[in-house]
């Protein structure tokens, strides 16, 4: 019976291509890449159609699959495909692919518009990381239900809802304030304060990213400016802003404006900004520094860091993240994640920041283990700035 097959159209993408192409080079980068096709010629059926596409995904019409949990099975079978690694030059190397697919009934949309669909929900994919996602009318829902917050944010900037808290960081074998990171809040008019993961993730891939991070470093800088040159400030920017040429100018506004040592400022950056744009990221990152601004490492760790990495970033210091610290005192793996870290990082000339501790022996390891600085509600919870002058500024 018709009714009871169903085809789908689908996009399979090989995850950071360009991330591979910078740290293997453009031939080891290709020869992975014809890897991943090979792998997808294995999964497809006779019956199917393909195509690579000029941004090197690949297309696909899986044709007249039973439907009730078949594209379950052809996504489970191509998941397989890609869980042995390929052996490039020696060393075993895991290929990771994200897929959206989008249901075809019925003649009602054209190609270019289930193509549409089906890189939706690749992009929720990714967004969610899940190895893969079927589009459905939600996904546009969710499209729409974006532009609304994004639209409701603008407006929270323009009518001054947004604050910054403040978070101490601690010099673990003295103890003492050394800095604080700047956390954004928003408080709403209904009162309600708003931490930033509601928000954050829809921010950083829109274009409000820019007038919002400019009004952080701005706003930091100038209360930064009231406190003692002992102290530091660290803000977090978004990956993509880190190409934005205006950034350098809009820090060397701020802190000429307020006449603070750029010493004195931080920025955080999370390891994926390297990953898909390592020479672009290594400029823009030695323009920076090139000023005297502090580059941070935040969340290190889950990401791709590596060594080899580490060697070209012009970087300051290492964040490592939350996860590796939470049951620090009982995980000997983690205690010699966080051991490791730290020698290298050290034998790099960086500084170490231990981020979410919690309590006074996973602090005391931590400096037993070589961490430079602590931040973590042991400490204190990210506060107001009247506050956190109050209780850490003497
Ligand atoms: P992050 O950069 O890793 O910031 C640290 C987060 O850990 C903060 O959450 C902080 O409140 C939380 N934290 C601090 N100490 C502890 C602890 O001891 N235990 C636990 N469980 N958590 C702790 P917050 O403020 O909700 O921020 C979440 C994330 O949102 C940040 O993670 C950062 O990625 C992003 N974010 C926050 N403010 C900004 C901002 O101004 N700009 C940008 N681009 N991102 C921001
Ligand atoms: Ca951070
Ligand atoms: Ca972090």
């Amino acid at each position: 019976m018709e009714s009871d097959k169903t085809s789908y159209l689908g996009l399979v993408e090989l995850v950071d291509y360009e991330y591979l192409m910078d740290i293997h080079g453009v031939d080891l980068a290709e020869q992975i890449y014809a890897e991943f096709i090979k792998r997808l010629q294995q999964w497809i059926r006779d019956c199917d159609q393909s195509k690579i596409l000029k941004d090197k995904r690949f297309l696909v019409v899986l044709n007249r699959l039973d439907s009730g949990g078949s594209l379950e099975l052809a996504t489970a079978k191509l998941q397989r495909l890609f869980d042995a690694p390929y052996i490039l030059l020696g060393q075993p190397t895991f290929l990771e692919i994200n897929a959206g697919f989008t249901k075809i009934n019925g003649t009602e949309l054209d190609t270019a518009g289930r193509v549409r669909q089906a890189r939706i929900a690749l992009k929720h994919a990714k967004q969610d990381r899940v190895f893969y996602k079927l589009y459905s009318n939600n996904s546009s829902t969710g499209y729409e239900q974006q532009k609304q917050l994004i639209k409701t944010l603008y407006r929270a900037l323009d009518h001054g809802e947004f604050q910054l808290y403040y978070q101490p960081k601690i010099h673990a074998g003295y103890g003492t304030v050394v800095g604080a990171e700047a956390l954004i809040r928003w408080h709403t008019a209904d009162n309600r304060v708003v931490p930033p993961n509601a928000f954050i993730n829809v921010i950083e891939r829109h274009e409000i990213a820019r007038p919002l991070t400019w009004w952080i470093i701005k706003t930091a800088v100038a209360r930064l400016a009231k406190w003692p040159k002992s102290i530091n400030v660290s803000v977090n920017v978004p990956p993509l802003l880190l190409q934005d040429q205006e950034i350098v100018d809009v820090i060397i506004d701020a802190l000429d404006i307020h006449g603070v040592a750029a010493s004195r400022l931080t920025i955080e950056v999370t390891e994926s900004v390297m990953m898909d744009h390592l020479e672009q990221a290594v400029e823009q990152l030695n323009k920076l520094r090139a000023l005297g601004i502090k580059i941070s490492i935040d969340d290190f760790g889950t990401g791709h860091s590596s060594l080899e990495y580490l060697k070209k970033l012009p970087i300051d210091e290492l964040k490592i993240d939350r996860v590796f610290i939470k049951s620090l005192c009982q995980s000997n793996n983690d205690q010699v994640v966080v051991k490791s870290v730290v020698e290298m990082a050290h034998s790099f000339k960086l500084k170490v920041v231990a981020e979410g501790v919690e309590d006074q022996a996973t602090a005391a390891l931590l400096k037993h283990l070589g961490c430079d600085h602590l931040q973590g509600f042991l400490f204190d919870k990210p506060i107001p700035a009247k506050d956190f002058e109050k209780r850490h500024i003497v």
